[in-house]
This record gives C-alpha cells, sequence and structure tokens, in this order.
C-alpha cells in the first residue's frame, strides 16, 4: 500500500499534451493539485479543466529562466509549496547531419536539456526550504540506450538529462530530493495518430509487448518515483517501452513466438 499524496503539489511541464498530459491526469487522479505548464496556456488550461479543481494552468517556456521562476512562483502561490516536479517538456523535430543547422541543435539542446536545468533551478528554493521534493525527468530510451537516424541532437539532450540527473542527485541528496528519470519507449500519443496506422503498426512490430505504450504507463512510474515509497531511490532511469531496447537483432523478435 502506498502513502497517499493527496494534497501534494507537482508542476508539470509539457503538459498540455501527449505523455505531460498524461502525467498530469495521473496526479490529479491521485488527489495533487497540479500545474499544468506549456507556452500555450489555452491548451494548458484545457487540461487543467479535464482534471478539475486541484488543476491549474500556467503559460511558461522552459527555456527562458524567468519562465521557468515564474512557474515556480505560481505553485507557491496558490499550492503553498512544491513538493513534485515532472520536467517532461521536450520537442524532437528530425534532422539528418549534413541538413541540421547549429540553430536546429541549438533549438533542441535548450529545449530538452537546458529546459530540464532551468525548471530544476526554478523549483530548488522551495525544495530544500521543505528539505524534501522529487524531481522526475522525461528522458528517452533515444540517446541514453538507442539512437535513430535524424536524431543526433536529440539523442544528446535525451542522454544529456542523465547525465545532469546523476550529479544533480548527489548534489540534492542532503536536502532529502531524489531525481529520477522515466526513459519511455514509443508511446501512443497525439502526435504519433497523426503519423498514421501503418506507421504504428510498423513501431508496435519492434517491440517485443507488440504495442505502443500509453502515457498512463510512463505517468504511473513518474507517479512511483515521486512516490514516499520510493525515495530511497535517486539517479536512476527506468526505460518504460514493453522490452524494446532488449532483442539484440531483429531476428529475436522472429524467434520469441508466443500463444
Ligand atoms: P508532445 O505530445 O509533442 O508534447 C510536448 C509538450 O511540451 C507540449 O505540451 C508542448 O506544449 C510542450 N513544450 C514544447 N516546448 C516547450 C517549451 N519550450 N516550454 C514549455 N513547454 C514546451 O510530446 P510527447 O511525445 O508527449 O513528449 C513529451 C516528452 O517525452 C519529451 O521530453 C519527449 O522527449 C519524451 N519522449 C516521448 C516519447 C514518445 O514516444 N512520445 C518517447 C520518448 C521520450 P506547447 O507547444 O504549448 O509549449
Amino acid at each position: 500500500m502506498f502513502t497517499p499524496l493527496t494534497g501534494k503539489t507537482v508542476i508539470v511541464t509539457g503538459a498540455s499534451k501527449g505523455i505531460g498530459r498524461g502525467i498530469a491526469l495521473r496526479f490529479g487522479q491521485a488527489g495533487l493539485n497540479v500545474l499544468v505548464v506549456s507556452r500555450t496556456l489555452a491548451e494548458a488550461e484545457k487540461v487543467a479543466g479535464e482534471i478539475g479543481a486541484n488543476a491549474s494552468a500556467f503559460a511558461a517556456d522552459v527555456t527562458k529562466t524567468d519562465d521557468t521562476f515564474a512557474m515556480a512562483a505560481a505553485a507557491l502561490e496558490r499550492y503553498g509549496a512544491i513538493d513534485v516536479l515532472c520536467a517532461n517538456a521536450g520537442i524532437f523535430p528530425a534532422a539528418k547531419l549534413g541538413e541540421m543547422t547549429e540553430a536546429d541543435f541549438d533549438h533542441v539542446i535548450d529545449t530538452n536539456l537546458k529546459g530540464t536545468f532551468l525548471s530544476v533551478s526554478a523549483v530548488l528554493p522551495a525544495m530544500k526550504a521543505q528539505k524534501k521534493g522529487r524531481i522526475v525527468l522525461t528522458s528517452s530510451i533515444t540517446g541514453p540506450i538507442t539512437g535513430f537516424p535524424g536524431w543526433s541532437h536529440y539523442g544528446a539532450s535525451k542522454a544529456g538529462q542523465l547525465g545532469f540527473m546523476r550529479t544533480a542527485a548527489i548534489e540534492l541528496a542532503p536536502w532529502n530530493i531524489t531525481v529520477n528519470a522515466v526513459m519511455p519507449g514509443n508511446i501512443h500519443t497525439e502526435g504519433m495518430d497523426g503519423m498514421g496506422e501503418a506507421y504504428i503498426a510498423s513501431t508496435a512490430a519492434c517491440v517485443p509487448m507488440k504495442k505502443l505504450g500509453s502515457v498512463f504507463d510512463i505517468a504511473n512510474a513518474a507517479l512511483f518515483f515521486a512516490s514516499d515509497e520510493a525515495g530511497y531511490i535517486t539517479g536512476q532511469g527506468l526505460s518504460i517501452d514493453g522490452g524494446q531496447i532488449l532483442p539484440e537483432s531483429p531476428m529475436a523478435l522472429d524467434e520469441m513466438g508466443g500463444p
């Protein structure tokens, strides 16, 4: 039995859609106050509306220091504490080497990696004062474990998040603040719907469980990292991918059999 998190407060960045929306909805169901953050206020408001009275929206761009500190100030003003940060905002535009511009590279690193640093920096004063906190980063299997053409900048940003996490976990341990990461495989988001059924089917075929993950598969792991019971776990990344990283060759999938 897990200790209820009712009444605690979470900030979820990139929460207007996709995995962040799933995290926001799941934490809302668990009774936390949820600050739903994205750059687009109207979209964040829709998700806050789906959650109910224990949620509200805030517009912030995680690449901007002022925005992330305003986000933390809003959570404190509205709810009185910041117990959990889910630093989830991220982008994944594709560009192969030779075509990728410096601006392409900077945009991805700024959003995914610097955005993580700025979001964490913004919540630290409150978490250190409380002498307690939970930080959950949304990394990926892409970068830390796997690669995919067009995503060298993305992979670097996602692997970079784990490098950041390990030192942050050591530095913040004296304040009882844990820093962990969820590492999604291929997750069925609204964006994935736009790629078409054939793309979804071919992606699912590469996964031993033969399906894409749901945003709630990721949200459940984030909720675990946020729990009191996970208080002795820090600096860890957890792949949530239906076994996608396991086959050592396509033959492993051909040979796996099944019921
Ligand atoms: P998504 O559906 O495209 O949603 C991205 C969210 O981030 C939106 O709410 C977007 O809202 C927000 N956002 C983008 N740039 C932002 C910025 N500068 N500041 C604040 N918010 C920003 O993405 P997703 O697929 O759910 O991915 C979410 C996270 O999971 C990312 O970190 C991604 O790398 C990771 N991930 C996803 C998958 C997958 O299969 N989907 C797999 C592995 C890892 P606005 O545009 O309104 O700001």
